[in-house]
Parts: structure tokens; sequence; C-alpha cells
């Protein structure tokens, strides 16, 4: 029945759409997953271990890709990869719906209904297909790991004959789902953790955590949730009260973790030139936000850069350093989308238009951008 095609993707992005337990369970669906042969090789997925659990292994893209009724990727596709499947067929994958409008647009034109995970909505019936989440959660760990194998220090306190080395300082900015999993990362690690957000509701979450949170507790604070759960924009005057409690803070801690996102902007500045040049030489910040522009205003995205002593580390597709494991959430988020789509009895697409993950999710149809995000902000 459904014929689901997964290619290699680009050089720069080692995960893959599909794990060889996500296979199984595809097939166990009804579907035939075709995939190019070396597409799970960076995520340690070797193709015997995807024939073994019934996948069609094909020696190119356009071999996977030819008629197939759905193709999973991890970023977006080219117009002329989703020209290849079957017309008015799927894609589902990272399409960063909210970048390059002339390229999705194109996209768009091909016919196929495009899928952006990224809209997942966050409710509760979609939590296991939150890819935000997923890929978050890792980076969270990774750059507190990271963080510790750079900083030229142990995190925990040791106390020895020869006397005591103290702890690490450890400072997360920004408590969504990648800096909670960094808090965690660093109690485990022996660091003395503090954390920050504008979201009331994170208080007592890094407090759960075993952190302490410190933050401009004002009125404009209680109401910095959005109905969805995320960040809004602050206001000058708060931004000016959060960077002087930063700045006072900042000048103590040995590594600094920043995460703060607000969805369909750029990375809020919390750290600036002047608070760096205040931290001791041989701290590391580690800036999660660089893909987005940073949080940091000396974070050169992709680089480690070096400012008096002070690392300043700004990842860009960090959970794919952590491709095995990236990839595997990943598939089961896919997995998990699919099989809202088919009717187990008939084993067959039964997609019901209503359902909000349906309409959170579908950025295009029929040649045309449908999504409320995209159509308003393009008027
Ligand atoms: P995100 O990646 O959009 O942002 C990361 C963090 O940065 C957020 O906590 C945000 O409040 C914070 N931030 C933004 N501006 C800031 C500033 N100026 N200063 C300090 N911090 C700032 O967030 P996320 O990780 O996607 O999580 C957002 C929320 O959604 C969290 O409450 C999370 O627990 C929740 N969530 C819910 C579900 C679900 O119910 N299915 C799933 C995942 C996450």
């Amino acid at each position: 029945m459904l014929t689901i095609a997964v290619t290699a993707e680009s050089a720069d992005e080692p995960r893959v759409a599909v794990s060889p337990d996500t296979v199984k369970k595809l097939t166990a669906l009804g579907a035939t997953v075709r995939i190019e042969k070396g597409a799970g090789a960076r995520s340690r997925f070797t193709d015997d271990m995807y024939k073994a659990q019934g996948a069609e292994i094909v020696d190119t893209a356009a071999a996977a890709l030819s008629g197939a009724d759905m193709l999973l990727a991890v970023r977006r596709p080219t117009p002329e990869a989703v020209a290849q499947i079957k017309p008015g067929g799927m894609v589902i994958a990272n399409l960063a719906p909210h970048d390059d409008r002339p390229g999705l647009e194109a996209l768009a034109a091909k016919n196929a209904q495009l899928y952006s995970m990224e809209f997942m909505p966050r409710i509760t019936r979609a939590q296991s297909m939150d890819v935000l989440s997923s890929q978050a959660n890792l980076a969270g760990y990774k750059a507190v790991v990271d963080a510790a194998s750079m900083f030229g220090r142990a995190m925990p306190m040791m106390t020895t004959a020869a006397g005591t080395v103290p702890a690490a300082k450890v400072f997360i900015m920004g408590v969504g789902v990648a800096g909670l999993q960094a808090i965690a990362t660093a109690k485990r690690l022996g660091g003395i953790v503090t954390a920050t957000d504008v979201r009331p509701a994170t208080k007592e979450q890094v407090q759960s955590l075993g952190g302490k949170f410190i933050a401009v507790e004002d009125e404009e604070f209680k109401q910095a949730q959005t109905a969805a759960g995320y960040a809004k924009p602050m206001s000058e005057e708060y931004q000016k009260k959060q960077a002087a409690l930063v700045a006072e803070h900042i000048k103590g801690q040995d590594i600094v973790i920043t995460t703060a996102l607000i969805p369909g902007r750029p990375a809020p500045r919390l750290i600036s030139a002047d608070m760096v040049r205040s931290m001791k030489p041989g701290s590391i910040i580690v800036d999660l936000a660089a893909e987005r522009g940073g949080n940091c205003e000396l974070t050169k995205p992709g680089e480690t850069v070096d400012v008096d002593g002070v690392s300043i580390f700004g990842p860009l597709n960090y959970s794919g350093r952590l491709a095995f494991n990236a990839s595997s959430l990943y598939a089961r988020n896919l997995l998990s989308f699919i099989d809202t789509m088919v009717d187990k009895k008939e084993k067959k697409l039964a997609i019901n238009w209503d359902d909000d993950i349906i309409k959170g999710t579908l950025v295009a149809k029929d040649g045309k951008i449908v999504h409320p995000n995209l159509t308003q902000s393009a008027a």
C-alpha cells in the first residue's frame, strides 16, 4: 500500500529519518520502506540492519523516491527530490518553515503535502511526536558534557589529602527542554547550578532539579508565558533589569550554557561583550542559540572563539553530534505521527484533516502554502 522513501541527507546532516526499529514498525503498519544505500551510516545504522527489519535498500536517491507515497527526511528536501514522488504525495521533515520563503514556495509548487515537524502542536497527545523536545534534550546534555571537557578544571568538589578542589559554578540561561536537561546533567557532574528564565513556571522546575533560580520576578515576568507554553519577547525595560542581574551573577560563573529562544524570532541577546570580559579566564560559554543568532553578543555560529581567555562555543546542528540517539528519537517521533494517519484495519492512509496534529503541521497542499503562521506572515 504505502511506499515510504528515505534518502541520504546532505553532507552537514548526520541524522537520518528512520531507524531499524521504526522500519520494523512501519513495515508492520503495511508500508514498504525504500532506503537509499548508506543513508543511515552516519547514525551507525547499516544497510544490513535496515534490511533485517524489512527495508528495501536501493542504490540511488532516485530509486528510493520514484513514485513513493511519502518521503521522510530530517531536513527540507529539494524541489527536484519532491518532484520524483507521487503527485500529491507526502513529505514529512523539519522544513525550517520560517527560513528561505522562495525555497519553500518552490517546494510547495511540486504539489506534495508538506508537513513540518517543527510545527507539531505541544499537546499531550503529540508529546511522542515532538521533535523540538527530542532533539533539544540531547543538545542540553551534550552542551554540559562538552563544556566540562573544554573546562581546564574539575566539575565536582573533591576533598583530597592535598587539598580541596572547588565545584564548578554552572549557570543555565533559558530553562526549556534543553535547559532542564543541562541542569540535570550539570548537577550529576557535581556542578553548583543556577538558572534563569522569563517564564514563572520554570522556577519550580529549576528548584526540583536541585538548582537555584534567579530572575527578575516582576509583573511582566508573571505574564511572560504564552498559552502555547513559550516565552514572549520582553520589554526594553525588563531586558535592562535582566541584564543588570545577569551582569552581576555571570562574573562568578565557570560555565554558562545559554538556550533562550522565542519561536519565529532571533534569539534574545542575554550576554554582552562586557559581561564576557567580566568572566574569569578559563570560563566556558556554550551558546545553544547560535543557530538563531546566539544569546551571546560574541558568539560566532559554528565556531569556538576565545575572548581574553573565555571560550565561547556556538555549535550548529548539535543533536546531530549524537547522531545515533538523535536519529533514533527523531525516527520514533515520525513513526508516532505516521501512526495517526494510517487505518490499521485496511492498512492504508486515512488522514483526518480536522485533526489538530494534521492542521498544526501541514504547511502546503495542492501547490500552495496553507499554514496560518506562514500565510499571515506572507501578507
Ligand atoms: P524554547 O526552545 O522556545 O526556549 C528555551 C527557553 O528560553 C524557554 O524556557 C524560554 O522561556 C526561554 N527564554 C526565552 N526568552 C528568554 C529570555 N529573554 N531570558 C531567559 N530565558 C528566555 O523552549 P522549549 O524548550 O521549546 O520549551 C518551551 C515550553 O514548552 C517549556 O515549558 C516546555 O516544558 C514546554 N513543552 C511542552 C510540551 C508538551 O506539552 N507537549 C512539549 C515540550 C515542551
